[in-house]
Protein backbone atom coordinates (compact mmCIF):
# COMPACT_ATOMS: atom_id res chain seq x y z
CA UNK A 1 0.00 0.00 0.00
CA UNK A 2 1.13 3.65 -1.13
CA UNK A 3 1.93 5.75 2.20
CA UNK A 4 0.00 9.04 1.98
CA UNK A 5 1.08 10.03 5.60
CA UNK A 6 2.02 13.36 4.37
CA UNK A 7 -1.47 14.35 2.80
CA UNK A 8 -3.11 13.59 5.86
CA UNK A 9 -4.90 17.07 6.27
CA UNK A 10 -6.03 16.84 2.43
CA UNK A 11 -7.39 13.33 2.99
CA UNK A 12 -9.45 14.26 6.00
CA UNK A 13 -10.59 17.60 4.70
CA UNK A 14 -12.02 15.29 1.88
CA UNK A 15 -13.39 12.46 3.88
CA UNK A 16 -15.58 15.43 5.91
CA UNK A 17 -17.14 15.78 2.73
CA UNK A 18 -18.14 12.78 2.07
CA UNK A 19 -21.77 11.88 3.14
CA UNK A 20 -21.47 7.90 2.37
CA UNK A 21 -18.61 7.75 4.52
CA UNK A 22 -20.17 10.21 7.45
CA UNK A 23 -22.83 7.72 7.61
CA UNK A 24 -21.01 5.18 7.94
CA UNK A 25 -19.18 6.04 10.55
CA UNK A 26 -22.04 7.80 12.78
CA UNK A 27 -23.54 4.02 12.56
CA UNK A 28 -20.68 2.31 13.74
CA UNK A 29 -20.22 4.92 16.72
CA UNK A 30 -23.38 4.42 18.01
CA UNK A 31 -23.52 0.66 17.15
CA UNK A 32 -19.81 -0.56 18.29
CA UNK A 33 -19.61 1.40 21.90
CA UNK A 34 -23.10 0.07 22.51
CA UNK A 35 -21.70 -3.84 21.98
CA UNK A 36 -18.84 -3.31 23.75
CA UNK A 37 -19.99 -1.28 26.57
CA UNK A 38 -22.87 -4.23 27.22
CA UNK A 39 -20.26 -6.71 26.80
CA UNK A 40 -17.86 -5.33 29.30
CA UNK A 41 -20.77 -5.09 31.67
CA UNK A 42 -21.14 -8.52 31.97
CA UNK A 43 -17.33 -8.86 33.55
CA UNK A 44 -16.95 -9.13 37.48
CA UNK A 45 -14.06 -7.21 37.06
CA UNK A 46 -12.70 -5.67 33.79
CA UNK A 47 -10.64 -3.54 35.14
CA UNK A 48 -8.51 -5.98 37.12
CA UNK A 49 -8.68 -8.13 33.42
CA UNK A 50 -7.24 -5.29 31.61
CA UNK A 51 -4.46 -4.34 34.11
CA UNK A 52 -3.40 -8.17 33.64
CA UNK A 53 -3.07 -8.03 30.24
CA UNK A 54 -1.48 -4.93 30.47
CA UNK A 55 1.15 -6.56 32.73
CA UNK A 56 1.28 -9.64 30.60
CA UNK A 57 2.51 -7.49 27.84
CA UNK A 58 4.49 -5.39 29.44
CA UNK A 59 6.49 -8.04 31.28
CA UNK A 60 6.60 -9.99 27.88
CA UNK A 61 8.36 -6.97 25.92
CA UNK A 62 11.18 -6.88 28.69
CA UNK A 63 12.09 -10.57 28.02
CA UNK A 64 11.43 -10.18 24.47
CA UNK A 65 13.82 -11.49 22.64
CA UNK A 66 13.72 -14.90 25.48
CA UNK A 67 10.28 -15.70 24.33
CA UNK A 68 10.95 -15.33 20.79
CA UNK A 69 13.72 -17.47 20.61
CA UNK A 70 11.34 -20.12 22.93
CA UNK A 71 8.87 -20.05 20.76
CA UNK A 72 10.89 -20.69 17.66
CA UNK A 73 12.12 -23.73 19.43
CA UNK A 74 9.13 -25.16 20.26
CA UNK A 75 7.74 -24.25 16.44
CA UNK A 76 10.23 -26.53 15.35
CA UNK A 77 9.81 -29.37 17.65
CA UNK A 78 6.54 -29.27 16.30
CA UNK A 79 7.09 -29.68 12.77
CA UNK A 80 7.16 -26.36 11.64
CA UNK A 81 9.63 -23.88 10.19
CA UNK A 82 10.49 -20.22 11.52
CA UNK A 83 11.78 -17.70 9.17
CA UNK A 84 13.19 -14.18 10.61
CA UNK A 85 12.28 -11.06 8.72
CA UNK A 86 13.98 -7.34 8.98
CA UNK A 87 11.69 -5.47 7.06
CA UNK A 88 9.18 -5.49 4.65
CA UNK A 89 11.19 -6.30 1.73
CA UNK A 90 12.55 -9.39 3.36
CA UNK A 91 9.34 -10.96 4.91
CA UNK A 92 7.82 -10.52 0.98
CA UNK A 93 10.85 -12.00 -0.22
CA UNK A 94 10.96 -15.11 2.23
CA UNK A 95 7.32 -16.16 1.37
CA UNK A 96 7.55 -15.15 -2.44
CA UNK A 97 10.19 -17.87 -2.41
CA UNK A 98 7.92 -20.26 -0.83
CA UNK A 99 5.37 -19.94 -2.77
CA UNK A 100 7.86 -20.07 -6.06
CA UNK A 101 9.44 -23.37 -4.87
CA UNK A 102 6.82 -25.03 -4.31
CA UNK A 103 4.84 -23.82 -7.50
CA UNK A 104 1.81 -22.23 -5.19
CA UNK A 105 -0.21 -20.95 -8.41
CA UNK A 106 -2.95 -19.53 -6.17
CA UNK A 107 -3.19 -18.09 -2.20
CA UNK A 108 -5.83 -18.05 0.02
CA UNK A 109 -6.18 -15.19 2.89
CA UNK A 110 -6.96 -14.37 6.19
CA UNK A 111 -7.68 -11.01 7.38
CA UNK A 112 -3.75 -9.65 8.90
CA UNK A 113 -3.02 -6.32 9.14
CA UNK A 114 0.71 -6.94 9.46
CA UNK A 115 0.14 -8.62 5.69
CA UNK A 116 -1.08 -5.30 4.29
CA UNK A 117 1.77 -3.37 6.47
CA UNK A 118 4.98 -5.34 3.73
CA UNK A 119 2.24 -5.62 0.92
CA UNK A 120 2.49 -9.06 0.64
CA UNK A 121 -0.39 -8.91 -2.04
CA UNK A 122 1.28 -6.95 -4.08
CA UNK A 123 4.34 -9.01 -4.37
CA UNK A 124 2.77 -12.15 -5.06
CA UNK A 125 0.78 -10.90 -7.97
CA UNK A 126 4.22 -9.91 -8.97
CA UNK A 127 5.24 -13.07 -9.49
CA UNK A 128 2.20 -14.34 -11.08
CA UNK A 129 0.61 -15.81 -8.22
CA UNK A 130 -3.33 -15.34 -7.32
CA UNK A 131 -4.59 -14.07 -4.51
CA UNK A 132 -7.57 -13.99 -2.69
CA UNK A 133 -8.79 -12.40 0.28
CA UNK A 134 -11.57 -14.50 1.93
CA UNK A 135 -12.56 -12.20 5.08
CA UNK A 136 -15.64 -10.57 3.54
CA UNK A 137 -14.73 -7.22 4.10
CA UNK A 138 -11.20 -7.59 2.61
CA UNK A 139 -12.85 -9.76 -0.37
CA UNK A 140 -14.72 -6.29 -0.38
CA UNK A 141 -11.92 -3.21 -0.65
CA UNK A 142 -9.84 -6.28 -2.60
CA UNK A 143 -12.47 -6.00 -5.40
CA UNK A 144 -12.47 -2.13 -4.99
CA UNK A 145 -8.69 -2.13 -5.07
CA UNK A 146 -8.69 0.06 -1.70
CA UNK A 147 -6.68 -0.34 1.49
CA UNK A 148 -8.90 -1.49 4.89
CA UNK A 149 -10.14 1.20 6.78
CA UNK A 150 -10.63 0.03 10.06
CA UNK A 151 -8.50 -2.94 12.18
CA UNK A 152 -11.49 -4.95 12.38
CA UNK A 153 -14.09 -4.11 9.63
CA UNK A 154 -11.72 -3.04 6.61
CA UNK A 155 -14.90 -2.10 4.43
CA UNK A 156 -16.79 -0.32 7.08
CA UNK A 157 -16.60 2.72 4.92
CA UNK A 158 -18.52 1.43 2.03
CA UNK A 159 -22.59 1.22 1.83
CA UNK A 160 -24.56 -1.50 0.87
CA UNK A 161 -25.38 -0.08 -2.41
CA UNK A 162 -22.16 0.52 -3.07
CA UNK A 163 -21.41 -3.56 -2.20
CA UNK A 164 -23.85 -4.55 -4.29
CA UNK A 165 -22.51 -2.45 -7.28
CA UNK A 166 -19.02 -4.00 -6.72
CA UNK A 167 -20.25 -7.32 -7.11
CA UNK A 168 -22.30 -6.80 -10.02
CA UNK A 169 -19.73 -4.92 -11.57
CA UNK A 170 -16.70 -7.41 -10.77
CA UNK A 171 -18.29 -10.31 -10.57
CA UNK A 172 -21.52 -9.99 -12.79
CA UNK A 173 -23.59 -10.49 -9.51
CA UNK A 174 -27.07 -9.60 -10.18
CA UNK A 175 -28.74 -6.87 -8.20
CA UNK A 176 -29.00 -7.03 -5.09
CA UNK A 177 -30.35 -5.10 -1.79
CA UNK A 178 -30.22 -7.84 1.28
CA UNK A 179 -26.69 -7.65 3.17
CA UNK A 180 -27.79 -11.36 3.89
CA UNK A 181 -27.91 -12.31 0.15
CA UNK A 182 -24.51 -10.66 -0.96
CA UNK A 183 -23.26 -12.16 2.01
CA UNK A 184 -24.21 -15.87 0.64
CA UNK A 185 -23.23 -14.60 -3.09
CA UNK A 186 -19.61 -13.59 -2.07
CA UNK A 187 -19.63 -17.11 0.30
CA UNK A 188 -20.44 -19.01 -2.84
CA UNK A 189 -18.03 -16.70 -5.05
CA UNK A 190 -15.16 -17.83 -2.27
CA UNK A 191 -15.91 -22.02 -1.64
CA UNK A 192 -13.99 -23.00 -4.95
CA UNK A 193 -11.48 -20.75 -4.17
CA UNK A 194 -10.66 -22.43 -0.82
CA UNK A 195 -11.00 -26.19 -2.80
CA UNK A 196 -7.76 -24.94 -5.29
CA UNK A 197 -6.02 -22.99 -2.97
CA UNK A 198 -2.38 -24.20 -2.84
CA UNK A 199 -1.06 -21.89 0.12
CA UNK A 200 -3.23 -20.04 3.24
CA UNK A 201 -1.88 -16.88 4.49
CA UNK A 202 -3.03 -15.38 8.17
CA UNK A 203 -1.49 -13.26 10.73
CA UNK A 204 -1.37 -14.31 14.23
CA UNK A 205 -3.56 -12.71 17.26
CA UNK A 206 -1.10 -14.76 19.64
CA UNK A 207 1.78 -16.76 19.19
CA UNK A 208 2.81 -18.89 22.48
CA UNK A 209 5.97 -19.31 22.77
CA UNK A 210 5.74 -22.01 25.36
CA UNK A 211 4.13 -24.54 23.43
CA UNK A 212 4.93 -23.19 19.83
CA UNK A 213 1.49 -22.32 18.95
CA UNK A 214 -0.27 -19.92 16.62
CA UNK A 215 -4.08 -18.74 18.18
CA UNK A 216 -6.19 -16.89 15.33
CA UNK A 217 -9.69 -15.38 16.03
CA UNK A 218 -12.37 -14.60 13.63
CA UNK A 219 -15.84 -14.87 13.05
CA UNK A 220 -16.65 -16.18 9.67
CA UNK A 221 -14.51 -19.65 9.27
CA UNK A 222 -12.62 -18.74 6.46
CA UNK A 223 -9.18 -19.03 8.42
CA UNK A 224 -10.14 -22.33 9.52
CA UNK A 225 -10.59 -22.74 5.74
CA UNK A 226 -7.60 -21.02 4.94
CA UNK A 227 -5.10 -22.98 7.45
CA UNK A 228 -6.82 -26.38 6.91
CA UNK A 229 -7.58 -26.86 3.21
CA UNK A 230 -4.12 -25.58 0.96
CA UNK A 231 -0.96 -28.12 1.97
CA UNK A 232 0.81 -25.18 2.87
CA UNK A 233 0.01 -22.39 6.02
CA UNK A 234 2.36 -19.50 6.21
CA UNK A 235 1.23 -17.45 9.13
CA UNK A 236 2.77 -13.96 9.19
CA UNK A 237 3.49 -11.79 12.80
CA UNK A 238 5.32 -9.25 14.08
CA UNK A 239 7.68 -9.73 17.29
CA UNK A 240 5.14 -8.32 19.56
CA UNK A 241 2.34 -11.01 18.63
CA UNK A 242 4.66 -13.43 21.29
CA UNK A 243 3.16 -14.60 24.44
CA UNK A 244 4.63 -16.82 27.52
CA UNK A 245 1.86 -19.36 27.84
CA UNK A 246 -1.57 -20.78 27.39
CA UNK A 247 -2.00 -19.70 30.25
CA UNK A 248 -1.88 -16.15 29.71
CA UNK A 249 -4.29 -16.74 26.31
CA UNK A 250 -7.33 -16.89 29.29
CA UNK A 251 -7.21 -13.08 29.91
CA UNK A 252 -7.09 -12.43 25.89
CA UNK A 253 -9.66 -14.33 25.33
CA UNK A 254 -11.88 -12.44 27.43
CA UNK A 255 -10.69 -8.74 26.58
CA UNK A 256 -10.22 -9.45 22.81
CA UNK A 257 -13.78 -10.46 21.13
CA UNK A 258 -15.35 -7.86 23.56
CA UNK A 259 -13.27 -4.57 22.35
CA UNK A 260 -12.96 -6.08 18.81
CA UNK A 261 -16.43 -6.48 17.98
CA UNK A 262 -18.50 -6.57 21.42
CA UNK A 263 -18.91 -9.90 21.66
CA UNK A 264 -18.31 -12.38 24.79
CA UNK A 265 -16.58 -14.73 22.46
CA UNK A 266 -15.54 -14.94 18.60
CA UNK A 267 -17.04 -17.61 16.94
CA UNK A 268 -13.99 -19.60 15.77
CA UNK A 269 -10.42 -20.00 17.64
CA UNK A 270 -8.01 -22.01 16.28
CA UNK A 271 -5.04 -22.88 18.28
CA UNK A 272 -2.12 -24.35 15.51
CA UNK A 273 0.75 -26.33 16.74
CA UNK A 274 3.08 -27.30 13.85
CA UNK A 275 1.55 -28.98 10.32
CA UNK A 276 -0.79 -31.81 10.67
CA UNK A 277 0.78 -34.95 11.78
CA UNK A 278 0.84 -38.32 10.97
CA UNK A 279 -2.63 -39.98 11.35
CA UNK A 280 -4.63 -36.17 11.17
CA UNK A 281 -7.30 -35.50 8.99
CA UNK A 282 -7.45 -32.13 8.40
CA UNK A 283 -4.59 -29.51 8.77
CA UNK A 284 -1.80 -28.07 6.34
CA UNK A 285 0.89 -30.59 5.71
CA UNK A 286 3.63 -27.75 5.96
CA UNK A 287 4.07 -25.00 8.66
CA UNK A 288 6.16 -21.48 8.44
CA UNK A 289 5.93 -19.10 10.37
CA UNK A 290 7.28 -15.60 9.23
CA UNK A 291 8.23 -13.55 12.13
CA UNK A 292 8.81 -10.29 11.40
CA UNK A 293 10.85 -7.13 13.07
CA UNK A 294 10.21 -4.40 10.72
CA UNK A 295 11.19 -1.14 12.64
CA UNK A 296 9.70 -2.90 15.74
CA UNK A 297 13.09 -3.59 17.95
CA UNK A 298 13.58 0.31 17.29
CA UNK A 299 10.07 1.35 19.27
CA UNK A 300 11.33 -1.87 22.12
CA UNK A 301 14.64 0.09 22.51
CA UNK A 302 12.84 3.22 23.82
CA UNK A 303 11.40 3.55 26.71
CA UNK A 304 8.94 6.15 26.04
CA UNK A 305 7.41 4.30 22.84
CA UNK A 306 7.81 1.01 23.87
CA UNK A 307 4.34 0.41 24.88
CA UNK A 308 3.08 0.98 22.02
CA UNK A 309 3.88 -2.80 21.18
CA UNK A 310 1.30 -3.37 23.86
CA UNK A 311 -1.48 -3.20 20.89
CA UNK A 312 -3.40 -6.39 20.09
CA UNK A 313 -5.01 -4.71 17.32
CA UNK A 314 -8.28 -4.80 18.36
CA UNK A 315 -9.78 -1.52 17.04
CA UNK A 316 -11.53 -0.04 20.47
CA UNK A 317 -9.86 3.36 20.11
CA UNK A 318 -10.93 3.71 16.69
CA UNK A 319 -14.11 2.98 17.47
CA UNK A 320 -14.41 5.58 20.20
CA UNK A 321 -12.10 8.12 18.47
CA UNK A 322 -13.94 11.65 18.16
CA UNK A 323 -11.20 12.00 15.32
CA UNK A 324 -11.64 9.10 13.68
CA UNK A 325 -15.20 8.90 13.55
CA UNK A 326 -15.16 12.03 11.65
CA UNK A 327 -12.49 10.88 9.23
CA UNK A 328 -12.69 7.47 8.60
CA UNK A 329 -9.48 5.40 8.41
CA UNK A 330 -8.05 6.36 4.72
CA UNK A 331 -7.53 10.02 6.22
CA UNK A 332 -4.40 8.17 7.82
CA UNK A 333 -2.70 7.41 5.15
CA UNK A 334 -1.48 3.96 5.63
CA UNK A 335 -2.75 0.82 7.02
CA UNK A 336 -3.17 1.32 10.53
CA UNK A 337 -5.24 4.09 11.42
CA UNK A 338 -7.06 5.71 14.43
CA UNK A 339 -5.14 6.48 17.92
CA UNK A 340 -3.08 3.44 17.50
CA UNK A 341 -2.25 4.80 13.57
CA UNK A 342 -1.51 8.11 15.09
CA UNK A 343 0.99 6.60 17.61
CA UNK A 344 2.31 3.62 15.40
CA UNK A 345 2.43 4.69 11.85
CA UNK A 346 5.36 7.47 12.97
CA UNK A 347 7.01 4.80 14.05
CA UNK A 348 6.98 2.85 11.70
CA UNK A 349 7.04 4.71 8.69
CA UNK A 350 9.13 7.69 7.77
CA UNK A 351 8.49 9.86 10.43
CA UNK A 352 9.13 13.28 9.33
CA UNK A 353 6.45 12.57 6.58
CA UNK A 354 3.85 11.18 9.19
CA UNK A 355 4.23 14.48 11.55
CA UNK A 356 0.75 15.42 11.47
CA UNK A 357 -0.54 12.30 12.96
CA UNK A 358 0.57 12.44 16.76
CA UNK A 359 -1.76 15.51 16.47
CA UNK A 360 -4.52 14.12 14.77
CA UNK A 361 -6.04 13.67 18.60
CA UNK A 362 -7.98 15.63 20.62
CA UNK A 363 -6.54 14.32 23.72
CA UNK A 364 -9.65 13.36 25.31
CA UNK A 365 -8.19 10.26 26.63
CA UNK A 366 -11.02 7.65 25.55
CA UNK A 367 -8.59 6.02 23.60
CA UNK A 368 -6.87 4.88 26.96
CA UNK A 369 -9.71 4.28 28.83
CA UNK A 370 -11.42 1.84 26.35
CA UNK A 371 -7.87 0.02 25.52
CA UNK A 372 -8.11 -3.46 27.08
CA UNK A 373 -4.18 -3.66 27.35
CA UNK A 374 -4.24 -0.04 29.22
CA UNK A 375 -2.41 1.38 26.68
CA UNK A 376 -1.90 5.11 27.77
CA UNK A 377 -1.91 6.64 23.73
CA UNK A 378 -2.57 10.19 24.67
CA UNK A 379 0.96 10.36 26.92
CA UNK A 380 2.71 8.85 23.94
CA UNK A 381 1.27 11.32 21.43
CA UNK A 382 2.33 13.78 23.61
CA UNK A 383 5.98 12.31 23.72
CA UNK A 384 5.88 12.06 19.94
CA UNK A 385 4.82 15.72 19.74
CA UNK A 386 7.40 16.50 22.18
CA UNK A 387 10.34 14.87 19.77
CA UNK A 388 8.87 16.32 16.49
CA UNK A 389 9.55 20.21 17.92
CA UNK A 390 12.40 19.80 19.70
CA UNK A 391 14.47 16.67 17.90
CA UNK A 392 15.74 17.09 14.58
CA UNK A 393 15.57 13.78 14.00
CA UNK A 394 12.20 13.58 14.28
CA UNK A 395 11.26 16.81 12.15
CA UNK A 396 11.97 20.65 12.12
CA UNK A 397 12.31 21.68 15.72
CA UNK A 398 10.57 24.62 16.94
CA UNK A 399 12.06 28.20 15.97
CA UNK A 400 13.19 30.64 18.91
CA UNK A 401 10.02 32.90 18.14
CA UNK A 402 7.27 29.19 18.50
CA UNK A 403 9.81 28.64 21.56
CA UNK A 404 9.30 32.28 22.91
CA UNK A 405 5.33 32.15 22.28
CA UNK A 406 5.28 28.59 24.01
CA UNK A 407 7.34 30.06 27.21
CA UNK A 408 5.08 33.32 27.46
CA UNK A 409 1.86 31.29 27.00
CA UNK A 410 3.08 28.87 29.88
CA UNK A 411 4.16 31.65 32.52
CA UNK A 412 1.32 33.51 31.86
CA UNK A 413 -0.86 30.33 32.43
CA UNK A 414 0.79 29.55 35.69
CA UNK A 415 0.66 33.03 36.93
CA UNK A 416 -2.76 34.22 38.30
CA UNK A 417 -2.05 38.32 38.18
CA UNK A 418 -1.02 37.65 34.71
CA UNK A 419 -3.38 35.80 33.06
CA UNK A 420 -5.94 37.96 34.49
CA UNK A 421 -4.29 41.35 32.43
CA UNK A 422 -3.65 39.39 29.94
CA UNK A 423 -7.50 38.49 29.21
CA UNK A 424 -8.46 41.81 29.96
CA UNK A 425 -5.98 42.90 27.24
CA UNK A 426 -7.50 40.40 24.67
CA UNK A 427 -11.34 41.74 25.40
CA UNK A 428 -9.81 44.91 24.47
CA UNK A 429 -7.46 43.80 21.48
CA UNK A 430 -10.47 41.90 19.96
CA UNK A 431 -12.88 45.18 19.54
CA UNK A 432 -11.50 46.17 15.92
CA UNK A 433 -11.72 42.76 14.78
CA UNK A 434 -15.20 42.59 15.57
CA UNK A 435 -16.26 45.36 14.31
CA UNK A 436 -14.95 44.14 11.24
CA UNK A 437 -17.08 41.49 11.02
CA UNK A 438 -16.40 39.12 13.62
CA UNK A 439 -13.01 36.67 15.16
CA UNK A 440 -12.92 34.48 12.19
CA UNK A 441 -9.77 35.92 10.61
CA UNK A 442 -7.40 36.52 13.36
CA UNK A 443 -3.80 37.94 12.03
CA UNK A 444 -1.46 35.34 11.10
CA UNK A 445 -0.54 32.79 12.58
CA UNK A 446 -3.79 32.94 14.82
CA UNK A 447 -5.86 32.75 11.22
CA UNK A 448 -4.36 29.32 11.04
CA UNK A 449 -6.68 28.12 13.67
CA UNK A 450 -9.30 30.83 13.95
CA UNK A 451 -10.74 30.28 10.18
CA UNK A 452 -12.02 27.43 10.96
CA UNK A 453 -13.49 27.64 14.08
CA UNK A 454 -16.26 29.40 15.60
CA UNK A 455 -14.39 32.32 17.99
CA UNK A 456 -17.19 33.63 20.15
CA UNK A 457 -15.94 37.21 21.44
CA UNK A 458 -14.78 37.72 25.05
CA UNK A 459 -17.87 39.51 26.46
CA UNK A 460 -17.02 39.05 30.18
CA UNK A 461 -13.78 36.90 31.13
CA UNK A 462 -14.71 33.41 33.32
CA UNK A 463 -13.24 35.05 36.66
CA UNK A 464 -14.94 37.93 36.04
CA UNK A 465 -18.16 36.01 35.92
CA UNK A 466 -17.47 33.98 38.94
CA UNK A 467 -16.55 37.46 41.03
CA UNK A 468 -20.23 38.31 39.98
CA UNK A 469 -21.80 34.81 40.77
CA UNK A 470 -20.56 34.33 44.20
CA UNK A 471 -21.46 37.80 45.13
CA UNK A 472 -24.85 37.03 44.65
S1 LIG B 1 -4.23 0.59 21.12
FE1 LIG B 1 -5.51 -0.62 22.51
S2 LIG B 1 -7.60 -0.13 21.86
FE2 LIG B 1 -6.27 0.50 20.18
S3 LIG B 1 -6.18 -1.24 18.80
FE3 LIG B 1 -4.45 -1.44 20.19
S4 LIG B 1 -5.18 -2.71 21.86
FE4 LIG B 1 -6.98 -1.99 20.77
Amino acid sequence: MDIKTDQFQELSKKALTDGHLQQALQNLGAHIQAMRNSAFSLLDNPENLREQAHNIKRETLDRLDEYLEHLEKNVMRSGGQVHWARNASEARRLIETIALDKGVKTVVKGKSMVTEEIALNKGLIAHGIEVSETDLGEFIIQLAGEPPSHLIGPALHKTKEQIAELFSEKLGAKPMKDPQEMTTFARKALRQRFLEADMGITGVNFAVAETGSIVLFENEGNIRLSTTLPKIHVAVMGIEKVIPSLDNLDVFLKLLPRSATGQKLSSYISIITGPKRDGERDGAEEFHLVILDNGRSKILADEDLKETLCCIRCGACLDFCPVYLKIGGHSYGWVYSGPIGSILTPQLTNRKQAHQLPYASTLCGVCAEVCPVKINIPRILIALRQRYVEDSEWGKPNSVLEKGAVALYACTMRNRWLYEKVSRMARIVQIPFIKRGGLRNLPPPLNRWSRHHEVAPLEKTFRDQWRRFSKK
